[in-house]
């Protein structure tokens, strides 16, 4: 099987959601990838580095320089005549720019995968994670989103793709880039953090939450996150979001703190290696999942930690 990935980036550097989604591909046969930009020659000459990847397809046009998913689409669209199966990371660009591929193929989208079991049978997570199906597809091309945490990321040296430019229908002429606010900050990205410290709605307000989360995720080098209620309250921005209508994140350390661990929350972060939660009722149902667990106060309790590190 014939298999594309098409690789999330700024234009400079590759984004780390995609080795996972390369090591997806690869359980499922020969693996090309499509780097759409404009001034990307780089990510693809990163991308041909990759291990295991045969062939990297590079569409350099200013059409492609914000990844519209309208004129992404298209361009893809064009390259499934020579690949049986198209992949994504499951990130809001790639979640995007599938279903209008499976559309226009008329084919069912398969999402955010777990594993594959076959060809073209894959498993998938189902009622906010709590239960997991198995699905098989029948139709003639594939078109699938890959979750990220739950494959192991390609190694990105060590291979010697060869790289091909390629060049799609152009501008569909529907949609438009108009400007994009980025939140700098030095802490790492959610998705690809090693340790998280996370945010709920007991911290009471930006203030607080600055006041007491921020001095211990410096310690730890950490990236912060938060539950929805903290991001509906508006604690902290949007993208802060841990859970399943906001980020899938699996660190080596999550620590909960103020977070009941509502099933929605739990869908975004259970799969952490090791899970610490800092909550005052006992009986919150984050402790079920919590490899270590503190009753406490946080307004006390973190600060102490805090220091002690
Ligand atoms: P609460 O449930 O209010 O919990 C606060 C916790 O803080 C409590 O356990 C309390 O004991 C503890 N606490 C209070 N004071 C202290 C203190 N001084 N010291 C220590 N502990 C204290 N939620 C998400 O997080 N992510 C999602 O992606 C998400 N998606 C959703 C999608 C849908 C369709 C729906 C319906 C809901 C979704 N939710 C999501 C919301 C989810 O159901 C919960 O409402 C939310 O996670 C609760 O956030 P919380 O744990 O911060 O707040």
């Amino acid at each position: 099987m014939k298999t594309l990935v098409w690789v999330e980036h700024d234009n400079s550097k590759m984004m780390d959601a995609t080795l996972a989604t390369v090591t997806a591909a690869s359980q499922l046969g020969e693996v090309h990838l499509l780097v759409a930009g404009s001034g990307c020659g780089g990510v693809g000459e990163q991308a041909a580095k990759i291990a295991g990847v045969g062939k990297v397809h590079v569409a350099d046009h200013a059409t492609y320089e914000h990844a519209l998913a309208e004129n992404v689409a298209p361009l893809i669209v064009d390259l499934m005549g020579h690949h049986d199966a198209v992949l994504f990371p499951a990130t809001t660009n790639g979640k995007n720019i599938a279903p209008r591929v499976a559309a226009q193929l008329d084919v069912m989208q398969i999402s955010d995968i777990l594993s594959v079991e076959g060809e073209k049978s894959f498993t998938r997570p189902i009622y906010a994670g709590n239960a997991i199906a198995t699905v098989e597809s029948s139709d003639p091309k594939l078109v699938i989103t890959v979750r990220g945490t739950a494959f192991d990321k390609a190694e990105t040296e060590g291979g010697s793709a060869t790289i091909e430019d390629v060049s799609g229908p152009g501008d569909a002429g529907v949609s438009s880039f108009v400007s994009e606010e980025i939140a700098a900050s030095e802490r790492p990205e959610l998705t690809s953090a090693k340790v998280i410290v996370s945010g709920g709605r007991a911290l009471k307000d930006g203030a607080t939450f600055e006041q007491i989360i921020m001095p211990l995720a410096d310690k730890l080098g950490a990236g912060v996150g938060a539950s929805r209620a903290a991001v509906d309250a508006g604690y902290v921005p949007n993208d802060y979001q841990v859970g399943q209508t906001g980020k899938i994140v699996a660190p080596e350390v999550y620590i909960a703190i103020g977070i009941s661990g509502a099933i929605q929350h739990l869908a975004g972060m259970k799969d952490s290696k090791t899970i610490i939660a800092i909550n005052k009722d006992e009986d919150a149902p984050i402790f079920q999942v919590a490899d270590v667990g503190l009753v406490a106060d946080l307004f006390k309790a973190v600060p102490e930690l805090t220091e002690k590190l």
